[in-house]
């Protein structure tokens, strides 16, 4: 079940054909900020560490302590794109962003090229509006625009919230070295082009295993069994009684229940005592997702080791900044905290 309050706060620390020079000095900015606010997001733990930062910076932080805030970062991030205003079948804008899609589309199987240069439209869902609605009205797929806003899941998007759209389908990859992508993808390096921090795939699609975990089906419940006790968003901090941000799941269980590896992957961390965590493993999945166990009483696992799904990897705790034994549980995409709910970790 999904809180009410279900929000993700996403920075959109990119711009798409920001390339200009007339408009590299906004990106530059733009992009240091989301810099800022992304590691801000990660120095944090799993509690009150956020409206510390955000008190000693004199405002609000955009994206971490209130919710409009990564909207509003994703908007500046933008910039100069298109606005489209509605999703009503007479809009022109709408019309127009469709028979480039589809141009586009006929253009890439037909030539191996785009008919029109590739360009972004800014939209911004309306209440009762989610990510199958949008996709279906403006006749792209769900591999573009989960690719291009770095969205980890469907239920990851929500009215209110704004997102870019592309007026060519494909997918929009980062890498340091494009020869890795042009391999894996068995496209020529000319196929693909450059946009803002993206390199853009046209016409291909993700595999089936990251649309998987695109999904949401491919994350366990950590415990067997468990109480939720916190959910991620907005809540009252348990120490401070301030709204804060909850980055995580809280499941209470008693002290020593078995913690489980929430889906394959290697353990890139294992700290005794981590800020607000304390004992705290952290594992490391395909597709650059990353687990978080906090407030463990015991770690079962070595840094470095492979360890398999549902493998028990160490044991509930209250360790760290926590009021009583229970597990804090993350689900991270590219750095970015998500909400573990839409990940498929329901507790019974
Ligand atoms: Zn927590």
């Amino acid at each position: 079940m999904l809180p009410d309050s279900y929000f993700q706060p996403r920075i959109q620390n990119v711009v798409p054909g920001a390339s200009a020079p007339a408009r590299s000095a906004r990106s530059r900015g733009v992009l240091c900020l989301a810099a800022a606010l992304a590691a801000l997001m990660l120095s944090v733990g799993p509690g009150g560490g956020v409206r510390a930062e955000v008190v000693k910076s004199g405002r609000p932080a955009p994206g971490v302590a209130t919710q409009s805030g990564a909207a509003n970062a994703a908007t500046s991030a933008v910039g100069k794109t298109g606005v489209l205003k509605d999703l009503n079948n007479a809009n022109p804008e709408l019309k127009r962003l469709r028979r480039e899609i589809a141009d586009n589309l006929k253009a890439t199987a037909r030539r191996g090229r785009l008919r029109w240069p590739v360009r972004y439209v800014r939209y911004k869902l309306r209440p009762d509006e989610n990510f199958y609605f949008v996709m279906a009205k403006v006749s792209q797929d769900a591999d573009t625009i989960a690719s291009l806003n770095s969205l980890a899941n469907p239920n990851a998007l929500g009215p209110g919230e704004s997102i870019l759209i592309p007026n060519a389908r494909g997918l929009f990859l980062k890498a340091k070295d494009p020869a890795t992508l042009a391999k894996k993808y068995q496209v020529s390096r000319n196929a693909m082009q450059r946009a803002g921090e993206f390199w853009f795939l046209a016409g291909q699609k993700y595999r089936p295993k990251e649309m998987a975990y695109f999904r949401g089906d491919s994350f366990l419940p950590p415990l067997k069994t468990g109480r939720v006790s916190s959910r991620f968003g907005m809540r009252s901090d348990p120490f401070t009684r301030r709204r804060t941000f909850h980055g995580g799941l809280d499941i209470a269980a008693p002290r020593g229940t078995a913690v489980h590896a929430s889906q394959g992957g290697k353990v890139i961390r294992v700290a005794s005592n981590a800020r607000g965590y304390g004992k705290l493993i952290v594992i490391e999945h395909r597709f650059g997702y990353k687990t978080y166990y906090g407030h463990l009483s015991a770690i079962l696992v070595r840094k470095g080791q492979k360890v398999a799904a549902d493998q028990i990897i160490g044991r509930v705790g209250s360790t760290g900044r926590a009021t009583g034994p229970h597990l804090h549980f993350e689900v991270r995409k590219n750095g970015q905290r998500r909400n573990p709910g839409v990940h498929g970790v329901r507790m019974k």
